[in-house]
Formats: structure tokens, C-alpha cells, sequence
């Protein structure tokens, strides 16, 4: 019968001991990453493919208001770090589950609490009182700056300095990554361009600010939003006075997201006789595959210039 000599045994020992580290290290480079909104999620998910990602809200909500639910605080507990907008768009519910959550990690000036809205411009601050009756105005400004794909980018490069200085051993991986989105996004931001020549100062009716940034890149003009104040749902009067504006000077297409209820879009529409005038667009990605957000981009460009005249 053969019996392993002592020192070979040593040497098992040994293969064995480093394969539990290697694997051990292994598991805790996968990175788990809280998301508020999905946008951020893909954009995540790009960047670290091997990350765990988690997002608070789907495409069919608004994020602005969110309840804080048990299952977010959990999530938010165990995550090693958090991505989200800022900008107070997250203010009804973020602070709420950082308490909760009680993650030394993820609370406000830690590195792994990320907010893109930080690393950016952003337009159309609110100027003015805010009162109780002024709805949810963006005191610091748009906060719904995903839909520039020229923000994104800059945003996906400050995420992966922070995402690599979290997961040091992923640095590699994620420059890469962020050399093929940047490579890709920028072939796509000029075909899309291209394509929405057609787009470029024509008028359109909107509902919320959710695409503002798209607008302002594309060169579209909201003329008139279907919320008499941000985040209040359009009243009768109010809607009257944009079906008599939009009479006067037919806005190209009436858009609204996909988590608005479109009636009042559909009413206006049916007033002026064009119902296939009104769109709906995801106000962020619909899926988390690898794509997911050169996908959103090519549904919206798309959307738009097939009602394009
Ligand atoms: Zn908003």
C-alpha cells in the first residue's frame, strides 16, 4: 500500500490552504452593489460584470417616490456599496434607508456611497420659494441627467475609478470595460445624432422633466408640460390651456414616460386629431443585459424619428 511521504502531504495541505484563500478572495470580489434606479444598475453591471447588483426601482416606477419597504433595507444592509442620482431626487426615501439600514459603508462621504448627479452638470435648477405647494421642483437641478448620453459617460468614467478603488483586485477588468462602453457609446451617441437630424428644433409636448436632457441633446424644444407643477398630475384647466396652445402651434409628438398615466396624453392627442402623435418612453432601461442601455437609447431615438414628419 502507498502512503503520501510527510513532506507531500505538507505540500497538499499547502495546494489545499491556497485554493480555500484563492477561492475565498474569489468570493469576495463579487462586489454587491445597491442601485436606486436601474439606469444605474446597467451602467453598473457594465463596468463590473462580476458585481452583484441589486436595483431599488424598475422602469414602471418613479423614482422619486418610493416607500422605504423591509426588503430595500435589507438589501441596502448587506450591500458594499450604493449607486444612485443624488441631486435630491432619492430624498423621499435614500436618507430613510441609510438610517435603517445602519451600513457604515453606504452612508453619505464614504466611497461606497455614489451619487452620478455629483460629477456633472446639471440644468434648470429651480429658482424660487420652494413652498409646500410648489411640487417636486429640482432645487438643485434636473436630476433625470441619465437620458444625455454624453452624461453617462462621464458618469461611467467617475464610477469606475470609484467602483476599482473598491475592488482594487477588479481595477483591470473594469478599465476595460470602460474602454469598450466608452468605444461603443461614442460610435453610437454620433449614429444616433445622425439619425435625429430631423428632430432638431421641433416642439414637443412632455410630462415632467424626465427627458429634459434627452430634449437638449437631440435639440428638441418642450413647449409645454402636461403637469401644471412638477411631480402634480395634469388638471383639467391646465389641460385645457395646452390643448388651445398646442392648436395654435401642433408640437411634433406628445411624450410622456412610461410609469405616467397616460390618459391626460391620450385626451390631448384625441383632441387634436393625432393619436399617433403621442409616445411613451421607458424613462430608463427596460432590462439589465450587458446592452441594456444602448438599447434605451436606440428605442428612444428611434421612437421619435418615426413621428417625425
Ligand atoms: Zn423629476
Amino acid at each position: 500500500m502507498w502512503w503520501p511521504s510527510v513532506p507531500m502531504v505538507r505540500t497538499l495541505t499547502k495546494l489545499a490552504l491556497s485554493l480555500a484563500f484563492t477561492l475565498a478572495q474569489g468570493h469576495a470580489a463579487a462586489l454587491t452593489v445597491f442601485a436606486c434606479e436601474p439606469e444605474w444598475a446597467a451602467l453598473t453591471q457594465t463596468l463590473l460584470p462580476s458585481a452583484k447588483v441589486y436595483s431599488a426601482t424598475h422602469h414602471l416606477q418613479d423614482p422619486h417616490h418610493i416607500e422605504a419597504r423591509p426588503s430595500l433595507i435589507a438589501q441596502l444592509r448587506n450591500a458594499d456599496m450604493a449607486v444612485c442620482t443624488g441631486a435630491e431626487l432619492e430624498a423621499g426615501w435614500l436618507p430613510m434607508l441609510q438610517a435603517k439600514a445602519s451600513n457604515p459603508k453606504i452612508q453619505n462621504g464614504q466611497p461606497g456611497m455614489f451619487y452620478a448627479a455629483d460629477h456633472v452638470s446639471l440644468v434648470h435648477p429651480f429658482k424660487g420659494t420652494v413652498t409646500p405647494f410648489s411640487g417636486d421642483v429640482h432645487v438643485l437641478g434636473n436630476p433625470h441627467l441619465h437620458a444625455d448620453p454624453r452624461r453617462l459617460l462621464a458618469v461611467a468614467k467617475v464610477l469606475a475609478l470609484r467602483l476599482a478603488a473598491i475592488a482594487p483586485a477588479e481595477k483591470g477588468r473594469i478599465d476595460r470595460q470602460l474602454q469598450q462602453f466608452e468605444t461603443t457609446l461614442s460610435d453610437k451617441i454620433q449614429a444616433w445624432e445622425q439619425l435625429a437630424k430631423p428632430l432638431r428644433g421641433r416642439s414637443v409636448v412632455t410630462q415632467h422633466a424626465n427627458f429634459a436632457y434627452l430634449w437638449l441633446w437631440l435639440g428638441l424644444n418642450p413647449v409645454a408640460d402636461l403637469e401644471p407643477k412638477p411631480g402634480v398630475p395634469p388638471t383639467p384647466a391646465h389641460l385645457a390651456r395646452t390643448l388651445a396652445q398646442s392648436r395654435t402651434a401642433p408640437p411634433m409628438a406628445i411624450v410622456i414616460a412610461q410609469h405616467h398615466d397616460p390618459r391626460p396624453a391620450q385626451w390631448l392627442s384625441g383632441q387634436l386629431g393625432t393619436p399617433q402623435k403621442m409616445v411613451v418612453l421607458p424613462a430608463t432601461v427596460t432590462s439589465d443585459g450587458p446592452d441594456a442601455l444602448l438599447a434605451w437609447f436606440d428605442l428612444m431615438v428611434n421612437r421619435l424619428v418615426q413621428v417625425a414628419p
